[in-house]
């Protein structure tokens, strides 16, 4: 019989790094939300320019920038979140982007488009991919009892197989 082969100890680190890393949806989303702050700000300074020229509805634009604001910064919010609430953080993300598009209009395209994909992103990619169980790997004193061969791992049996005798461990 072979000798029972231990969880290999670098096991527990690739199992972490099959983990869907974030970072995508993460730069993504703070962009976008970045974005959105530079749209908020061109907002202030539109409605600023309307009240100089006496402008009708120059001050609702500068109300409406205050949404734009707050629309970006829960987009960074939950951006930089991502990692640790995936499913939140990318519905947040929509619904910045959902904000933003009220507060700015289409002038929020690009920050809706960047904080849309990155919500939709952490709202359908998986948690982690499927993992193939890695087979044990066979130590030096494993060898078959009758012939004294090394084994052959089946990985489909999940068991060790002797070539020369046609047995399992
Ligand atoms: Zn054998």
């Amino acid at each position: 019989m072979p000798v029972p082969v231990a969880m290999p100890a670098s096991a527990k680190t690739e199992a972490r790094s099959n983990k869907v890393t974030r970072t995508g949806e993460m730069v993504v989303g703070i962009v976008g939300g970045i974005f959105g702050f530079l749209v908020g700000v061109f907002e202030l300074f539109i409605s600023g320019l309307g009240k100089v020229f006496g402008v009708a509805g120059a001050a609702g634009v500068a109300e409406l920038s205050t949404l734009t604001f707050f629309a970006s910064t829960v987009g960074i919010i939950a951006a930089a979140v991502v990692g640790m609430k995936p499913r939140l953080s990318g519905a947040f993300m929509i619904l910045a982007a959902v904000l933003g598009l009220i507060g700015a209009s289409m002038f929020y395209a690009i920050p809706a488009i960047l904080l849309g994909v990155g919500g939709l992103l952490a709202l359908i990619r998986k948690e982690r991919p499927i993992e193939t169980p890695m087979p044990p790997s066979p130590r030096a004193s494993s060898y078959c009892m009758k012939c004294g061969k090394p084994w052959i791992y089946v990985p489909q049996y999940g068991k060790w197989y002797c070539e020369t005798c046609k047995i399992y461990a």
